[in-house]
């Protein structure tokens, strides 16, 4: 009797840990480790974005398997975060390109997960490009005429009373005695400053010639053209008022001794024009009427034109080999 009590109690234990064997099992099943975690995104690191307009998106794929193998995934939001102020980024992945960013801007963005003990973090690489038909009014002028990346030509006006508020007389040596003209936007006129300065280092005497524009004077200009040269001709030398980018206070024209201090396109031959030529661009200038792209820009060649764009964006206009009117519709 006694030794059959003992055979149930053994056959009740191995039912008893038999079920919470199976119960064990089951609730194993129920858990899911994370085995991959993968990042996606709509745009490539390389991609530009163009400000206030593209949406970057990122989202994360997370696998999960159970002990039978059994897979499934989740999806979820990178932490995105950039090295400077230039984004709005949202809880959900979305990054974009904050409305006050310029052209050619470089933007860093680390996109980083982590589930599990496995983790992800990805680098891209962007830069910025201001969308032309977001910069301009239905009567063709200009609503970015502060921006460094303003493009002001024969389609995109700029307002008659426009004039920037922060002019100055760069610290160069001048051929010009008009004191209105020899001003320059404060960060262009530095940087001025900072390419003659290295012209000189390197030999090369540079002088400026004539810088801010307002409108009434190149009213006066373009009609001087017309009657001296006729319509024709003196729109390929010179913008109808308010069409100059001169206006913009982003602009100098320079010369040399070489070119007789002239603004001819012979400067673009002499070594101080060839220096500038090359060199430009690391101080934020470029040459904006180049030869050979007149039907482009729909002037003349002008090798002392220097256009201001900033350290960014102009080495990158001078290395694509294309105008800036090129690079912005690119
Ligand atoms: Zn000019």
């Amino acid at each position: 009797m006694k030794k059959r009590l003992w055979i149930k109690i053994l056959i009740l234990i191995i039912i008893l840990a038999g079920a919470s064997g199976v119960v064990y099992y089951y609730h194993l099943l129920q858990q899911f480790d994370v085995v991959n975690i993968e990042l996606h995104t709509d745009t490539p690191s390389g991609s530009i974005l163009y400000t206030d307009k593209t949406q970057v998106k990122y989202e994360i794929t997370v696998t999960l398997e159970n002990i039978a193998g059994k897979t499934q995934t989740k999806t979820h939001w990178p932490t995105i975060t950039t090295d400077n102020a230039l984004c709005n980024i949202s809880d959900d992945g979305i990054l974009k390109v904050r409305p006050d960013v310029t052209t050619g801007t470089n933007i860093y963005v680390t996109a980083a997960y982590s589930q599990g003990g496995l983790e992800v973090s990805e680098d891209f690489y962007y830069t910025t490009r201001t969308l032309l038909e977001d910069t301009i009014d239905s009567n063709g002028i200009v609503t970015n005429p502060q921006a460094p990346d303003v493009l002001v030509n024969k389609q995109r006006g700029i307002a008659p009373e426009y004039k920037p508020d922060d002019l100055v007389v760069p610290n160069v040596q001048f051929h010009q005695t008009n004191e209105t003209v020899k001003q320059m936007r404060k960060e262009a006129a530095e940087a001025l400053e900072k390419l003659f300065d290295a012209a000189e280092e390197a030999g090369y005497t540079l002088y400026a010639v004539s810088g801010f524009r307002p409108y009434d004077m190149q009213a006066n200009i373009y009609n001087y053209h017309i009657n001296t040269y006729g319509e024709v001709y003196a729109n390929t030398v010179s913008a109808a008022p308010g069409k100059s980018e001169h206006q913009t206070g982003w602009v100098m024209d320079i010369t040399a001794k070489s070119a007789g201090y002239d603004l001819v396109e012979m400067f673009g031959e002499t070594p101080e024009g060839i220096w500038v030529q090359q060199n430009a661009h690391h101080y934020g200038f470029i040459i904006h009427y180049e030869k050979g792209k007149e039907d482009i820009t729909g002037y003349a060649y002008e090798p002392w034109h220097l256009r201001y764009l900033g350290e960014e964006l102009a080495p990158k206009v001078y290395e694509s080999g294309l105008t800036f009117d090129e690079y912005m519709v690119q």
